[in-house]
């Protein structure tokens, strides 16, 4: 295919308008030269002070105003995480932390960036289905709260309590028997390597009794990247109530209910916004219900991407213009080495663009391919998109880029250099 059909083209229009025209979440302003304005400056200035491209920018002002808004519909009874593994820049959770009530990370690693982000340990869980006893030791050191998935976790965690005179805190991550409809990606329902399944969670909340670990309630995760409100309503309202079932069995009264999360954020032309305001009277009608059913729980939500994935470009700069067939390559800097989401290739069943852009308003528009270094077809950033006509030297931006992006990639495949990451 040469060239894209009109409606696609028109699709394509609108999605821009809506990038740069009137969806609140997504606005990045151009100036009069056509540039974007990032943290109130003109993006080649930022860049210059970065000092080269490629480079992943995260604006802490929209994050701050994505957490804010979010606050403004979420009930106070429940609390915001922020589940590290999403962005782990070190600059970027020291800033979550002054701004979320708790952090959710997935390894030994994520644990030392949260403890270092000066968030309150008490407020640190750590969820994974293959936590070494190592991590397990480090984790019940630091006093932090252990989601456990197995019964391999508590038995590691009773040595360690023995050993040091102090009980280690536990939730117990359930799979649970159900899955998140319309998700792009599945974490529950049916056969999982996360969480314990619930047939057989009464066992082992028998056993945390019996050893005197301190339980302190569940996590309950269903997936990820959802759209759609009904969804989460549903996999939400569903968790709550297995907790509820559950209840009967715990060592103690629940003090926390992790409901998971699973927001969302549009990525390509056919996405539509979540409607969080649903989702947000959904969670108020459960923090009602959780104040009868069992007093003295907190409840809350882990959010990765939905909080920190628009606020992040992605920003390379044109080597060369190639015409091979008559189609337009702008070969860049960076690619698929850096951003491997861009490319299609983490986890999408069907390739499709993340919104791209060049960062100057060209005379003429055209079909043009943004394509990576790297010496294979996968290091493609974006497939036949709409673009102001773009010379070498030219930067292009990859938005939605503020999640899943530098730590999700294959940094070492081709042995280019390193992106560079700054919280603007
Ligand atoms: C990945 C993950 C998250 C974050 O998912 P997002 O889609 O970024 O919100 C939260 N909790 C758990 C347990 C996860 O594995």
């Amino acid at each position: 295919m040469r060239c894209r059909s009109a409606g696609a083209v028109q699709r394509l229009a609108g999605w821009f308008a809506a990038m740069i025209g009137d969806l609140p979440s997504v606005i990045w302003q151009r100036n009069d030269d056509g540039e974007f304005i990032v943290a109130g400056k003109p993006l080649s200035e930022i860049v210059a002070a970065v000092g080269s491209t490629p480079c992943y920018l995260y604006d802490r002002g929209r994050i701050q105003q994505r957490i804010s808004a979010l606050r403004a519909q979420l009930p106070e009874a429940v609390q915001l995480h922020y589940a590290v593994k999403a962005n782990p820049m070190p600059a970027l959770v020291c800033r979550m932390a002054a701004l979320v009530d708790g952090l959710d990370v997935a390894s030994a690693g994520e644990l030392r960036i949260a403890l270092d982000s000066g968030m309150d340990p008490a407020r640190i869980s750590f969820a994974g289905p293959g936590k070494s006893d190592a991590e397990l030791a480090q984790a019940h050191a630091a006093g932090i709260l252990v989601n456990v998935e197995s019964f391999r976790e508590i038995n590691v965690l009773v040595r360690a309590s023995e050993r040091t005179g102090t009980a280690a805190r536990v939730a117990v991550r359930v799979n649970l028997p159900f899955e998140l409809r319309a998700s792009g990606m599945k974490m529950s329902g049916g056969a999982r390597p996360f969480g314990i399944d619930a047939e057989r969670v009464p066992e082992m909340l028998g056993r945390i009794r019996d050893s005197g670990l301190a339980f302190e309630g569940f996590h309950l995760f269903a997936g990820s990247q959802n759209l759609h409100a009904e969804a989460i309503i549903e996999a939400q309202t569903r968790s709550y109530e297995l907790a509820l079932g559950l209840i009967e069995h715990c060592p103690q009264p629940p003090r926390l209910l992790n409901l998971g999360g699973g927001f969302g954020i549009p990525y390509t032309l056919r996405d539509t916004a979540l409607d969080v305001h649903a989702v947000c009277d959904n969670l108020a009608t459960l923090a009602a219900r959780a104040r009868r059913d069992m007093p003295g729980a907190r409840l809350a939500i882990e959010l990765g991407r939905y909080l920190v994935g628009e606020a992040g470009i992605y920003v390379a700069r044109v080597i060369e213009r190639k015409i091979s067939h008559e189609q337009v390559f702008l070969i860049v800097d960076g690619g698929m080495h850096h951003h491997l989401a861009a490319s299609g290739n983490l986890g999408q069943v069907m390739r499709r663009n993340y919104p791209v852009a060049v960062n100057r308003l060209g005379a003429d528009k055209e079909i043009a391919s943004i394509s990576g270094p790297l010496c294979t077809p996968l290091d493609l950033l974006a497939d036949r998109a709409e673009l102001d006509v773009a010379e070498a030297g030219d930067l292009v931006v990859v938005f939605q880029s503020g999640a899943y992006g530098r730590s999700a990639s294959p940094r070492g495949f081709l042995s280019h250099p390193d992106v560079i990451e700054a919280l603007v």
